[in-house]
């Protein structure tokens, strides 16, 4: 059983789905519950960003789900 969530956000310069990696599912939970940014990162632009609203909205009901 692993651990780790497979959860991609846009990179707002390439526009690639890029995977969110570096994060357990128990810390993506509370960083929604905590209303903190979530950041994803694009390792051909070096660039981190946020995740939109809605991409925590999707987030949120992936990590429900599989519960
Ligand atoms: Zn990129």
């Amino acid at each position: 059983m692993s651990d780790s969530t497979l959860f991609s956000s846009e990179c707002p310069t390439c526009k690639q789905e890029r995977l969110l990696t570096g994060y357990t599912r128990e810390e993506l939970a509370e960083l929604l519950r905590a209303g903190a940014d979530i950041e994803a990162y694009c390792s051909s632009c070096e660039e981190h960003w946020p995740i939109s609203t809605e991409e925590r909205a999707d987030l949120a009901r992936e990590l429900g789900r599989k519960r």
